[in-house]
């Protein structure tokens, strides 16, 4: 497993892509950002996130009312995800009746529509807390690492979840799980480019063919 996380570190310090969110460590940044991620392409993210944050830069700019509302209609109809503005703006009005952003877990999922993903993104990416992010990516990559089939029950799976647990490294996280994300967008992709991988010599599903 060390080998796994210093090969995604290096990637990501080699490779990693850079994007608004992950410029500064900010707690309210990366909530907008990781809310508007769920179920889209990163660089779609950009425009609609650039924007909501150029208006609204910290939780204390928020004021809740129509004006706030629109402006998270258009910025998830912008992503095709219009369903989730409300999700979104119930959140924020609960943000701004605590004043903070949580750092704990369970208060971070108490947010509405706010699972696992975003829950452990935020400790990670926003306060630097170590935590595991299990997405589609992080998915795809540690399953084939391991040699294991990808189905809808490998997430729930508790050997797995385990096994993702334990590849997150004491340090270094913050670029192990941005690496991680990105390596699966570069390399590890759905037909992945396992020639020009480096974790090739010892991915199971390389050595297999599977
Ligand atoms: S060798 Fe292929 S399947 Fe394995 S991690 Fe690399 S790209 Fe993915």
């Amino acid at each position: 497993m060390e080998f796994l996380a210093g090969k995604i570190v290096e990637f990501y310090r080699n490779n990693g892509r850079i994007f608004p969110w992950r410029v500064k460590r900010d707690p309210f940044r990366v909530f907008v950002a990781e809310y508007m991620l769920v179920r889209t392409r990163a660089e779609n993210v950009v425009v609609p996130y650039t924007k909501f944050i150029s208006e609204y830069p910290s939780l204390e700019a928020l004021t809740p009312g129509i004006r706030l509302k629109q402006d998270c209609v258009d910025a998830f109809s912008s992503l095709g995800l219009i369903r989730r503005a409300t999700g979104f703006y119930l959140c924020l009005e609960k943000l701004l009746k605590t004043g903070r952003v949580p750092d704990e877990g369970e208060r971070i999922e108490e947010l509405p529509y706010v699972g696992q993903y975003i829950r452990a993104a935020v400790r990670v990416f926003g306060f630097g807390i170590r935590d595991t992010i299990i997405d589609a990516n992080v998915v795809r990559v540690l399953a084939r690492f391991h040699g294991l089939k990808i189905d809808d029950s490998l997430r729930r799976n508790r050997h797995f979840t385990e096994l993702v647990e334990s590849s997150v490294p004491a340090d270094n996280f913050v670029h192990y799980s941005y690496g991680l994300i990105d390596f699966a967008a570069a390399v590890c992709r759905k037909t992945p480019l396992c020639d020009s991988c480096p974790l090739c010599t010892v991915c199971r599903s390389a050595k297999t063919k599977t």
